[in-house]
């Protein structure tokens, strides 16, 4: 049988287990590929580091670059844009398969590296980079490369999940649902690239680069994040019918004119609670495609942690190999860059919006005059009844949704709404997705 080298570069939650999987089901493996998975070596920065798995202490190195030039297969699991970019492409260059679960990296230059494959005639994977566990990127690429996918939506954030979940099912606020989400180890101490959005957006654009064919890097995501989302949002939300949800969504928009584009955003989104997506509790991922053909489609299951994503980096490393076993070129990425990517202010979305007014007569009438006047529509609206625990004496706290419309309208609509002297305060503007 023959024998394939693998470099492991990492050793943190995921490589240990990614470890311990070569290690204890090596002969199952072997058995699935056809080749048997050497782990060669384990490159880490401290070799005195405790580990989360017992592994052999000979097979650890602080040389990464010998490692990667001895290796059929190259794991990154460090993390961070280098040295792991260039460890590789030292890797693709020496004509080594890769697998990596670096997000942040494949988010800032997931086509130059897979072009940079797709000339060396190696497989470049990556299925633990969005929603750890959950076999998304491989059904986007190869199941549904014979559709034509039109939306991506999908909670790729445990963290964000989990506190939204939490302040919905608890009523508890915002930095509470935080702490105790740090308490339990779903929160990092510097928790910034999880509520800021930023994490999302890396997987929001690795997700449009697959689905659309074309090169998505973070800077064409806008990206928001849940940091001001208060418990009243969530409880106007719960008697709307609806929850509140960090959504990383990606969506082929026409402009009416034959201009074709994609907007990629990441957002708190108010959808039903009917819909499929507002059954994902705690930390769990799930990601929603819409396809021509297929119609709609949902991919449910644990979005991060050692082990979850392990089997992701196994499970591409297994795959590659057996096309190591076959011979031939490795997996072409269709990136060929035809539609790009739209700013905000071309997608079409609906609105919550939330507002304190002053109890007045005229007051209903000056604000749909607003509304009529950037052609939005409303679709609901509701006024809390008075003495509502936290209104002024004197004011009233309104609500209203939209019909769908152009995100520029909309967000004209509200910079408008501010100005009126009767609006006291805006008190909440969340986009609608799925109703
Ligand atoms: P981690 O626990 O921080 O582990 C990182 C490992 O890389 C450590 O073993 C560290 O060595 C090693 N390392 C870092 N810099 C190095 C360098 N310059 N030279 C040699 N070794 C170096 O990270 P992780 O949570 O396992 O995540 C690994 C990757 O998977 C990241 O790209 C992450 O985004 C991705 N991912 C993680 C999850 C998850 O649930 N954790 C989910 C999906 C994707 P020492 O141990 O010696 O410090």
């Amino acid at each position: 049988m023959k024998k394939l080298k693998v470099a492991l570069l990492g050793c943190g939650n995921v490589g240990s287990q990614v470890a311990r999987i070569l290690l204890d089901d090596a002969a199952v493996l072997a058995e699935r590929t056809g080749a048997e998975l050497e782990l060669a070596g384990i490159a880490v920065r401290n070799l005195e580091a405790p580990r989360d798995v017992e592994l052999p202490a000979g097979l650890f190195t602080t040389d990464a670059e010998a490692l990667v030039d001895s290796a059929d297969i190259v794991i990154e699991l460090m993390g961070g844009l280098e040295p792991a970019a260039s460890l590789i492409r030292r890797a693709i260059d020496g004509g080594a398969t890769v697998v990596t679960g670096n997000k942040a990296l494949l988010a800032k230059d997931l086509p130059g590296l897979a072009a940079r494959a797709n000339e060396a005639g190696v497989q470049l994977s990556y299925e633990a980079a969005v929603a750890g566990a959950i076999p998304i990127l491989r059904p986007i690429r190869d199941s549904l490369a014979g559709d034509r996918i039109t939306k991506v939506m999908g909670i790729v954030n445990g963290t964000t999940n989990y506190i939204l979940d939490a302040m919905d099912t608890t009523g508890a606020a915002f930095d509470d649902a935080l702490t105790k989400a740090k308490e339990l180890g779903y929160a990092e101490a510097d928790p910034t690239a999880d509520i800021e959005g930023h994490d999302a957006a890396s997987k929001a654009a690795i997700l449009a680069t697959l689905s659309f064919h074309a090169p998505f890097d973070l800077d064409d995501v806008d990206c928001e994040g849940i940091t001001s989302v208060t418990a009243e949002d969530v409880a106007a939300a719960r008697e709307q019918g609806m929850v509140i949800k960090l959504l990383a969504i990606a969506e082929r928009l026409g402009n009416g004119s034959g201009t074709e584009g994609v907007g990629v955003r990441v957002h708190p989104t108010l959808i039903p609670r009917v819909h499929p997506l507002a059954a994902v509790h705690g930390a769990f991922n799930a990601v929603f495609v819409e396809a021509d053909n297929a119609g709609e489609l949902m991919f449910y299951g644990q979005g991060a942690g050692g082990r979850p994503t392990a089997s992701a980096v196994v499970g591409d490393v297994v795959s590659a190999a057996r096309r190591v076993v076959l011979g031939g070129p490795g997996r072409t990425e269709a990136t060929v860059g035809q539609v790009k990517a739209l700013p905000i202010d071309a997608v079409r979305t609906s609105y919550s919006i939330g507002l304190q007014v002053s109890d007045k007569t005229g007051v209903l009438a000056k604000i749909a005059k607003i509304f009529t006047d950037h052609k939005v529509s409303i679709e609901t609206m509701r006024q809390s009844p008075e003495d509502v625990e936290g209104d002024a004496p004197g004011s009233a706290s309104l609500r209203f949704v939209t019909h769908r419309g152009s995100e520029a309208a909309l967000a004209a609509t509200v910079a408008d709404i501010k100005e009126l002297s009767v609006v006291t305060a805006v008190t909440s503007v969340l986009r609608v997705e799925g109703n």
